[in-house]
């Protein structure tokens, strides 16, 4: 087995004021070589957190977090990251928003410009090289930030809630361009999302997390044949998995409810 990825017993404890809040306990989990992985959780359970340490932006309290088998010790262009909310230059273009990450490396222009144009590409935005992204929808903007990440040609892409802001026939053309992505650019993925369909609908596997901290509670794999389009979403398979998932969501957010309650 070939792992990207690997958390042993990660944990993570912030300090809040005058208490100590703990995020993550004891988290394990791996992806794979070209794997699709997701991460299903509650609002606040950690995902976010467990992401950010996986781009090597914030480090374990507890445990080892491993990429390619070392610890991961800070940011690399190996790993792309893209987030929930757009994070773009307003004031670039977006061939300049995908350049950016480029100029630190001494690049020469000409094979900047060859990078910036495969990843336009990827994600079908030819045509909007020029333009601003206050002129772009949502979905738009959400291409040019996965271009973005694209752009180094990273081994893997950490995803956090992306199409969480998009309205959902937007967000269902997302998550086609985003498996068509994963599959021409043979990268791996680790994509955090709240949303049971999105997880069954993109991955070859998924972490159900619990309510903080965060844990891993179950692991479910995901087999049912690719390509899925929205047909599949009535395919038996698919409504016993999206069961199988709803029934430990939902015994997780009791437990959860009841302990906010007392
Ligand atoms: P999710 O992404 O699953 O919604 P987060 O990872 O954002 O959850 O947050 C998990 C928990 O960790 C929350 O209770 C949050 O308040 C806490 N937390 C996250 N980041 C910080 C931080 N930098 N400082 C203190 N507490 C934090
Ligand atoms: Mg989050």
């Amino acid at each position: 087995m070939n792992a990207k990825l690997v958390a042993e017993h990660v944990g993570k404890t912030f300090r809040q004021r005058h208490r100590w809040v703990t995020a993550i306990a004891d988290l394990n989990l791996y992806v794979v070589e070209n794997e699709f992985v997701s991460l299903l959780g509650p609002s606040g359970c950690g995902k976010s957190t467990f992401l950010m340490m996986a781009a090597g932006l914030d480090f374990p309290t507890s445990g080892r977090l491993l990429f390619n088998g070392s610890e991961i010790t800070g940011p690399s262009i190996e790993r792309g990251m893209v987030f929930q909310s757009y994070t773009l230059f307003p004031w670039l273009t977006v061939a300049e928003n995908i350049r950016f990450a480029l100029q630190k490396r001494s690049l020469p222009r000409s094979r900047q410009d060859e990078l910036v144009a495969e990843s336009v590409r990827r994600v079908g935005l030819e045509g909007f090289e020029q333009a601003y992204p206050a002129q772009l929808s949502g979905g738009m903007r959400q291409r040019v930030a996965i271009a973005r990440a694209l752009v180094y040609r990273p081994q893997m892409l950490l995803m956090d809630e992306p199409f969480g802001a998009l309205d959902a026939q937007t967000r269902l053309l997302m998550q086609e361009l985003l498996l068509r992505v994963w599959e021409s650019a043979r990268t791996t993925v680790l994509f955090v999302t709240h949303d049971v369909d999105e997880a069954i609908l993109l991955s070859d596997r998924v972490y159900v997390m619990t309510a903080r901290p965060g844990t891993i509670k179950a692991e479910v794999t995901i087999d049912l044949p690719r390509p899925r389009t929205a047909a599949t979403e009535s395919t038996p398979r698919y409504v016993e998995l999206r069961r199988l998932i709803l029934e430990q969501i939902h015994i997780e957010a009791q437990r959860a409810f009841t302990s906010m309650a007392s």
